[in-house]
């Protein structure tokens, strides 16, 4: 049995049910799970980390994101625009959109998320340009495989175009059977609900703005059927909130509570508009929130009204969401961000810095239905991060080095990341890709859309 002993780490944070936090201790993982947890281990294993001046932590949990937008961050037309008009703006570039510029895209976001101490990510894809050949989703499936993180991705859907009232342009657009079939054929190919799963899918249409009521429906219902979670975007700006009443005649949620996008199985990504009324209904039923901060900010969409959150007991996650509005995949500077968002916003006592950490791990787990993440403890996933505090940015922090990882800060790179069992960062770098080379496809793709939409 394949193990790795975990040696004299600083701390262990495990996020248990008693927040325990573990001083000069060890971690053991045989194949893929922790078997054990405690103070000089003395089992022998294959391999043995010094975690002497490390803390360790379950790895952080992405509940939001679109891999494919980090070819398109920074773009300088969209720098200063909210929502709408950077939606319709990058629709332009998204026409050009090719199977190797969504794999080279979700290689970027997903080495960026694994560098930055996150092991399980979701992703949201939902542009398909008509006439490309290649299926996208795919491409970005075989780049979570080659990277080696724990991956939900979502097959996303665009279906109202302009014509019919939409956001998008038509030509982003496909059929509600196309979407179906092809949201079947994902789920029969990828899906695996087991509890060490590397992989599960879910269904996603884009936004009340993108997606025809219609395909709301048949795809929640394909989704119950197949026992696969939903996800879309929902209360993200006041516009969207108009947009619903205008033509809808009806508040966001209500609109998709109307189409049973309600309950358990489902989360929406940022939610930061939503009433009193609606966040009871929300935790009454169970239905989540991913809450991107970071993009939240960048597009000027508002700040989510977190101390109703807390005392409503809303159930949510931590999303970087797509580089486009982020612009980074960075989900350890997301718990940073999030930290002091909402203490400029509610008061430095609104929330601790070990809540955030516990915002990126445990919640993460309880949203996606997911209980083998998140956590470090013996019988759960080993799906966790070392981070070494022996750095200029964290001197003089000995303190509380948890605390310190969130209130110092320097580049946010880990020391190691271990997915399932393996090492898939070690000395801050990955271990199955090479980073430049990565890179260089990536400037290359950039520089042929740069000419193509030009
Ligand atoms: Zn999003």
């Amino acid at each position: 049995m394949k193990s790795i002993l975990i040696k004299n780490a600083d701390r262990i944070a495990t996020m248990n049910d008693q927040d325990l936090i573990l001083e000069n201790a060890d971690l053991l993982i045989e194949e893929n799970k922790i078997s054990k947890t405690g103070f000089n281990l003395g089992e022998r294993a294959d391999q043995v980390l010094d975690a002497a001046g490390k803390i360790v932590l379950p790895g952080f949990i992405n509940t939001h994101h679109h891999l494919f937008q980090t070819l398109f961050r920074c773009l300088p037309a969209i720098q200063n625009k909210p929502l709408f008009p950077w939606l319709t703006h990058l629709y332009h570039w998204w026409r050009h959109l090719t199977p190797e510029a969504v794999r080279v895209g979700a290689l970027v976001g997903i080495g960026e998320l694994l560098l930055t101490g996150c092991t399980t990510t979701t992703d949201h894809f939902y542009v398909y340009p008509k006439g490309v050949r290649g299926d996208l989703l795919d491409e970005t499936i075989q780049a979570a495989r080659d990277l080696g993180i724990r991956f939900y991705p979502t097959r996303g859907s665009i279906s109202l175009g302009q014509s019919q009232g939409g956001l998008p342009p038509d030509e982003l657009t496909q059929t509600e059977e196309e979407i179906l079939k092809d949201s079947r054929r994902i789920i029969e190919t990828y899906h695996d609900p087991s509890p060490f799963s590397l992989c599960r899918i879910g269904l996603s249409p884009n936004a009340p703005f993108s997606a025809t009521a219609d395909l709301m429906r048949s795809t929640v219902k394909l989704a119950r059927e197949t026992k696969v979670m939903c996800h879309t975007h929902l209360a993200e700006t006041k516009d969207e909130e108009e947009y619903c009443l205008l033509k809808f005649n009806r508040r966001p949620l209500r609109y998709l509570e109307d189409l049973e996008w309600i309950g358990e199985d489902i989360w929406f990504a940022h939610g930061i508009h939503f009433n009193d009324e609606e966040l009871e209904k929300l935790a009454r039923t169970k239905t989540k929130i991913a809450h991107c901060p970071s993009s939240n900010c960048r597009l000027g969409s508002g700040t989510a009204p977190y101390p109703k959150w807390k005392e409503k007991k809303v159930i949510f996650g931590l999303g970087v969401d797509g580089s486009a509005s982020n612009d980074s995949s960075n989900m350890w500077g997301e718990v940073r961000q999030f930290l002091l968002v909402h203490r400029a916003a509610w008061g430095s006592e609104i929330i601790t810095p070990y809540e955030a950490l516990k915002c990126a791990t445990r919640n993460g787990s309880e949203l996606l239905r997911w209980p083998e993440i998140g956590s470090l403890v013996p019988g759960k996933a080993a799906d966790l991060i070392l981070i070494d505090i022996r750095k200029i940015a964290y001197a003089g922090a000995s303190y509380d080095p948890v605390a310190a990882l969130v209130l110092c800060g320097d580049s946010f790179i880990v020391d190691t990341s271990i997915v399932n069992g393996e090492i898939v960062v070690q000395n801050g770098k990955l271990t199955r890709a090479s980073e430049s080379k990565i890179m260089g496809e990536a400037s290359r793709i950039v520089e042929s859309l740069q000419k193509r939409v030009s």
